[in-house]
């Protein structure tokens, strides 16, 4: 085909949306403006200590396989992606813990033991979220929503058959609440919104399908780390002959005549009909004049999806009660999320996520040390972080309640300590007010307001990435490459 594909950002989705291009017989460049790949996959590296800085559990794995059989190419010849055998560790403020292992059996008794409920319960909420994937997933993760052509066809019209079944008019919290009784059951459940950075208490229940991702496919790791995951990438994109350029920030898109023209990087311009963004899309609109169309100003109005606030510490510890992933429950999780979404205040007693890569890959950190990456949820608003001071008062606060609930005192172990606040992720990845995922998915109209992958009102732009469709995380920014590849391809028959 030889025709030039120009994409923007080399996150997890531009480098991915490289190879399923170059696949096709595209000509493809890759600008990225820092010094590495990865974007808000990243990795810090610094006193002995190996941090992956961005996201830490590995969902569906099967989308990063079939990246790689496109270009035929092995993905366990580039990288060991392990099974979890625990998911991730409850604490609940009143002493009890929740182990969810990955083994069925297992998982069940623990359900079990923890609320009283029958087995036979979990086993129906599984399922029911299963139900909900198997309907939902073609048209709202796997194809281009907004095309009529799919939204329309024989498959969306049998899952327009079940619509009771999608759960949209019930939010995630409702569908939780209908199934159990036991408050710490609900929240374990609830806490499922954050992986799209939402509230479970404004989020369609739709969303719901995440447990079924997690519970019946399963969580994984990478060994070495999840930032193995974009040296592969980049690795593989070389292969396939993407012209990659780090360094590169791109200062503007031309647009004429509603066509796209070409970018401006480092001062030089590079014409292309055909760009495609993976960066923020609100971004990547500040990059164009002028820019005044109905989904440009359907876009802007969404509310934002949450932030984080990031410990990276070294501790002088060996903590056998905490696994790879733990998270320590706030006490009233409603307030914890009005606090971040209505009243955009840092929660003053949030739910706490400490992710220890060092218990699987040993060297992220030096002998009877560990790697503790903490993460709370924030508002997306960089103002709130202006004064360095703010994250020392909060970091104060997480250490006593570490103490209190899981009996650990690091306050004389920290050996070594970066922070990442939304102020930095949206000075490293240009994330608008450091939103994680783009826009809050809220109602079930955003799933349906978040950027179309191929621009309807600027000819030969399209999207991919976290902000865009289908979502944010490894898997749907993948996924979000494959479709917007999908459709370049297809624009040029
Ligand atoms: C703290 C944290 C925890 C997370 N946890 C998880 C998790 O456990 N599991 C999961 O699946 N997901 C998780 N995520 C989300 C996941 O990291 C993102 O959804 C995904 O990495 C986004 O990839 P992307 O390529 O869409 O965007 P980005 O990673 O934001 O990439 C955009 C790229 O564009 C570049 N760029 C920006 N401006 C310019 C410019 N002007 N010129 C050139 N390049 C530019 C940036 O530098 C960046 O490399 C987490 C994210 C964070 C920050």
């Amino acid at each position: 085909m030889g025709n030039k594909v120009l994409i923007l950002g080399g996150g997890i989705s531009g480098l991915a949306a490289s190879i399923y291009l170059a696949s096709k017989g595209f000509d493809v460049e890759l600008f990225e403006k820092n010094e590495k790949f990865g974007g808000k996959a990243n990795e810090l590296v610094s006193n002995s200590f190996r941090f992956d800085t961005g996201p830490s559990l590995i969902t569906m794995p099967f989308v990063i396989d079939e990246l790689f059989q496109s270009v035929n190419k092995n993905l366990s010849d580039f990288l060991k992606i392990n099974r979890l055998e625990i998911l991730c560790k409850y604490f609940f403020s009143d002493g009890s813990e929740f182990i969810a292992y990955s083994n069925k059996e297992k998982l069940l008794a623990e359900f079990e033991n923890f609320s009283n409920v029958s087995q036979k319960k979990f086993e129906q909420y599984l399922s029911s979220t299963k139900r909900i994937y198997d309907l939902t997933a073609d048209i709202f993760l796997i194809n281009p929503i907004h095309e009529l052509k799919i939204l329309f066809n024989k498959k969306s019209f049998r899952t327009l058959l079940h619509l009771n079944e999608l759960q949209l008019f019930k939010t995630m919290h409702e569908m939780n609440q209908s199934f159990f009784e036991n408050k710490k059951l609900i929240q374990l459940f609830d806490r499922y919104a954050t992986y799209v950075g939402s509230d479970p208490h404004q989020t369609p229940a739709t969303f719901n399908i995440i447990q079924h991702v997690e519970y019946n496919l399963g969580g994984f790791t990478i060994d070495g780390g999840i930032y193995n995951l974009v040296r592969a990438l980049e690795k593989l994109a070389v292969e396939v002959g993407v012209k990659l350029h780090k360094n590169s920030k791109v200062e503007k898109i031309f647009v004429n005549n509603k066509r796209v023209k070409g970018i401006l990087v480092n001062g030089n311009e590079i014409e292309s009909n055909i760009v495609l963004s993976a960066m923020d899309v609100l971004y990547t609109y500040s990059l164009m004049d002028k820019v005044n169309s109905r989904e440009y100003n359907r876009y802007k109005k969404l509310e934002l999806s949450s932030s984080a606030l990031v410990f990276y510490w070294g501790v002088k510890i060996n903590s056998e009660s905490l696994t790879m992933h733990n998270i320590i429950f706030s006490n009233d999780y409603r307030k914890e999320f009005q606090q971040i979404f209505r009243d955009k205040v840092i929660p003053d007693d949030p739910t706490i996520y400490i992710y220890i890569s060092s218990k699987h890959n040993m060297n992220d950190a030096p002998e009877n040390h560990e790697n503790w990456f903490v993460m709370i949820n924030v508002p997306s608003k960089i103002e709130l972080f202006r004064e360095i001071e703010i994250s020392n008062k909060i970091k104060e606060n997480l250490i006593k309640k570490i103490a209190n609930v899981v009996g650990i005192d690091i306050s004389d172990k920290i050996v070594f300590e970066e922070i990442l606040d939304p102020r930095k992720i949206n000075f490293l990845t240009s994330s608008v007010e450091g939103a994680l995922y783009g826009p809050a998915s809220h109602s079930i109209l955003s799933i349906f307001f978040r950027q179309r992958n191929k621009s309807s009102s600027i000819s030969g732009l399209y999207f991919c990435g976290g902000t865009a469709h289908p979502g944010g995380g490894i898997a749907l920014v993948i996924l979000s490459a494959k479709i917007a590849s999908e459709l370049i391809a297809k624009s040029q028959k």
